[in-house]
């Protein structure tokens, strides 16, 4: 328990057990029953905003729904007016999704509110909690739409994104009831924010498998993908003696395994081949080409720059040695974002002031911090989730370490400090 008598809301139950409930109650807003789907804008959504305004204002904030369909509450600092501390997640989930992507970082960030406010605590800057409405990508084929929305970086041209029903987003928006002219207030000023600070499942085995209930964000991996194609010569599966072939999936066999190896040997390098194609594909004939997928990710773009690099070297000799050629052509690039050294120091002292080892992690996933570091130093806790498991109903987290994690935040709040001056 954070301590006796708080943030229970009088009933007894310990802030993780508070945030669990309220968690099972916001699956609960879904497009089908029994299946966890709650899209941008959806009627749903409209559902699961209106509960999550009600416990913004219960716990002592005041709080609305912006134009873009975000719910935001503020809690005051020590007097009116001064710059605010972001925490919060998104509420938008995938389909058939698990009920803490997201939603925890909310729920949990109102329930430390609940607790600063039940101690009569103001801090030397106000909190505002930010339920994201879109970050999943899952309607619309955009993602962190919300976010970029805050950070004054969404492109006006997004509000024409049609989702399979064809209808826009500047027409869902009107059906939920907001304002989509009024997109651009949404977007907060520099000197109005301290820092966004957002809690999260790890969506990861890594912190089950050190026996930690939570971590810290070092940063948001820089994703890269390619499309690999390989040349090589189609033959009569029944006549070309084996010394003689140029089989080009034979050899996109061996690349996979030498892009596993790459991936292997750099910690935090993460690379995939996740799809593949041999061409003409028929039994009887020797692959002329093979296509595959090629995802990397890591920790920096110099991280991730490196890695591909010695993976086109690696394939370049795999295709010298057999005889036929390959090419990598960039499909997609995302940079990193790194959290903020100061942020992720202040979170691990708060973590280590808990009792538990501040292991420190990056991300693979992306977050809204993302779209939020145009316009703020950003910092991440992850939470421990069972088999890393995520985007699945299987998705699961404990009470006890909701309860870790939402005393680490109200102890990094109550520490935290502006690098080089006071927080306000
Ligand atoms: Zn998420």
């Amino acid at each position: 328990m954070i301590a006796p008598n708080d943030a229970t809301h009088g009933s007894g139950r310990t802030a993780g057990q508070v945030v669990m409930a309220r968690l099972d109650e916001l699956a609960r807003f879904s497009a089908e029953p029994g299946v966890l789907t709650r899209l941008y804008l959806s009627t749903e959504h409209k559902t699961a905003a209106l509960r999550v305004q009600a416990w913004m204002q219960e716990a002592g904030m005041d709080a609305e729904i912006d134009a873009a369909g975000n719910v935001v509450g503020r809690y005051e600092g020590q007097r009116p007016g001064l710059p605010a501390m972001l925490l919060g997640s998104h509420i938008d989930t995938v389909r058939n999704a698990g009920k803490y992507d997201g939603c925890f970082g909310v729920v949990a960030a109102i329930e430390a509110v609940a607790h600063l406010r039940q101690a009569r605590e103001r801090l030397p800057f106000a909190i505002e909690v930010i339920a994201f409405g879109e970050e999943e990508g899952a309607r619309f084929p955009v993602a962190l739409t919300t976010s970029r929305a805050v950070a004054g970086t969404l492109d006006a041209a997004a509000l024409d994104a049609l989702d399979t029903d064809g209808v826009s987003i500047r027409e869902a928006l009107q059906q939920f009831g907001c304002n989509p002219s009024g997109m651009a207030s949404v977007a907060r000023r520099r000197s109005d924010v301290l820092a966004y600070v957002e809690l999260h499942i790890e969506q990861g085995p890594v912190l089950e498998a050190e026996d930690l209930p939570v971590g810290v964000v070092t940063a948001i991996a820089a994703a890269a993908r390619f499309m690999g194609e390989v040349t090589g010569i189609a033959g009569h599966a029944g006549t070309v003696p084996m010394a003689l072939r140029r089989d080009a999936l034979a050899a996109a066999a061996e690349m996979i395994l030498a892009v596993e190896r790459v991936g292997r040997s750099t910690e935090h390098l993460v690379a995939t081949v996740g799809r593949i194609e041999a061409i003409p594909g028929a039994v009887n004939v020797v692959p002329g080409g093979a296509r595959f997928t090629l995802d990397v990710r890591g920790p920096s773009e110099a991280v991730r720059d490196a890695g591909v690099a010695h993976i086109e070297r690696e394939l370049k000799s795999i295709a010298g040695r057999r005889d036929v050629s390959v090419q990598l052509s960039h499909s997609y690039e995302e940079p990193a974002a790194i959290c903020a050294p100061w942020l992720v120091d202040q979170l691990a002292a708060a973590v280590e002031r808990n009792g538990i080892a501040p292991r420190r992690l990056p991300s693979g996933a992306g977050h809204d911090g993302l779209a939020m570091i145009s316009l703020c130093p950003i910092g991440m806790l992850f939470v421990r989730c069972a088999g890393g498991i995520s985007h699945n109903p299987a998705e699961a987290i404990t009470s006890e370490d909701a309860e870790i994690a939402i005393r680490v935040l109200i102890d990094f709040l109550r520490h935290f400090a502006s690098p080089g001056g006071s927080a306000d």
